[in-house]
């Protein structure tokens, strides 16, 4: 009989947030006893602010959606100085390998308790980066062209966004939910969930009726926001200036007031039609290139594939067409193997887009030799 493979506790943080970004599978308890199911991980957080944005978790019949920060011990938290830290007030779970306290929850000064998850560390947990040279890179090395699998990789990304989407299309109408999911992307990751409410504090159809065709409508647009936004908690500890919040808020005021000018209705904007300039129409003081083009990957065609309001082939060929925003930093050791025979494999962000694909489904989770690359 052989032996029970060893449990060992993941090597830092970073194993451990690659290890809940490959998905926890099944029914979860929390430490305060609550049934817990995982919907959605979330997406990296980035430099600052919590690990996960954007994730969604069942915890006892409630559907909750923030962030999520993880530690290897739950005292992690206060270590950090979390409690204090108005950027982590969005967080609806610490997940944690172990809990070294007698706290059943975690707590943030806000007054918000928190749930806490213990995922202690699987045996024979597959690590990542591989301790080995993968398949991918061989494959390159021999002249595989990584683009293609990444380019179809993305779309698939693309259209689970889209699928994602379609009910709130549905639901709100193409305007409305383009307006909400714009709000959202235009905020930086750590203030995206605050950036969501505030879509739902204030409307289009109430943004539209508000401003009420006045001749000087960027700036009515602009009030309303900072208004509708005053009593949000906005993380402003270890933003760079470019992810200020208030000036998010001000780059979020003027594309909108772009989009949907004094006297139009909630609807599908003119500048976003097919085939116009996505990027110039995106494109906005206080808010960069690069930021245009997240809108753009993220926002704006997932929406319009989700709402019909582009054909398929117009959004298909719109997000081939759009360049890369920039290097992440999180594909750095995939893309360093994908380059192996001098390619430039994220060179567009739609194979940026199914590189982040291919490192959730398949790296990260240990899949060297059943991934796409490796076949
Ligand atoms: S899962 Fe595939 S792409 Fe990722 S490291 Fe392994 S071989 Fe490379």
């Amino acid at each position: 009989m052989s032996a029970a493979p060893l449990a060992l506790p993941a090597a830092n943080e970073a194993a451990f947030a690659r290890r809940w970004a490959a998905g926890v599978r099944g029914l979860q308890r929390t430490a305060d006893g609550r049934r817990l199911k995982v919907v959605f991980p979330g997406v990296p957080g980035g430099g600052s602010g919590p690990d996960f944005r954007d994730a969604m978790v069942d915890i006892g019949g409630d559907l909750l959606r923030g962030e999520i920060e993880l530690h290897l011990r739950a005292s992690g938290w206060r270590a950090h100085g979390h409690q204090r830290d108005p950027a982590y007030a969005g967080v609806v779970l610490h997940v944690v390998e172990r809990n070294d306290g007698a706290g059943l929850s975690t707590n943030h000064e806000s007054g918000r308790s928190i749930a806490l998850l213990v995922l202690p560390p699987e045996p024979g947990q597959a690590p990542f980066p591989p301790p080995f040279i993968p398949p991918c890179a061989l494959r390159t090395a021999q002249g595989l062209d990584a683009g293609p699998i990444l380019g179809r990789l993305g779309l698939r990304r693309l259209r689970t966004k889209a699928a994602r989407l379609r009910p709130l299309a549905e639901r709100i109408g193409e305007g409305p939910a383009l307006y909400a999911v714009l709000l959202e992307y235009v905020a930086s990751p750590a203030n995206r969930p605050a950036f969501a409410q505030l879509a739902a504090r204030l409307p289009l159809t109430a943004l539209i009726d508000r401003c009420g065709g006045a001749p000087d409508h960027g700036r009515v647009v602009a009030a309303e926001l900072r208004g509708a936004a005053a009593a949000l908690s906005l993380g402003r500890a270890g933003s760079r200036p470019m992810a200020d919040p208030r000036r998010r808020l001000e780059a979020a005021a003027a594309l909108l007031a772009r989009l949907w000018p004094a006297g139009s209705a909630p609807v599908w904007p003119l500048a976003l039609a097919a085939g116009a300039d996505l990027l110039g129409a995106l494109t906005v003081p206080g808010a960069g290139r690069s930021l245009a083009i997240e809108l753009a990957a993220n926002a704006v065609l997932p929406c319009a594939l989700a709402s019909a309001a582009w054909s398929e082939a117009a959004v298909e060929a719109a997000f081939a067409s759009l360049p890369s925003p920039g290097a992440y930093g999180l594909l750095k050791p995939l893309g360093g193997w994908l380059s192996e025979g001098g390619q430039k494999p994220f060179s567009g962000a739609q194979r940026l887009q199914g590189g982040l694909l291919l490192h959730t489904e398949y790296c990260a989770r240990g899949a060297c030799g059943r991934c796409p690359m490796s076949e």
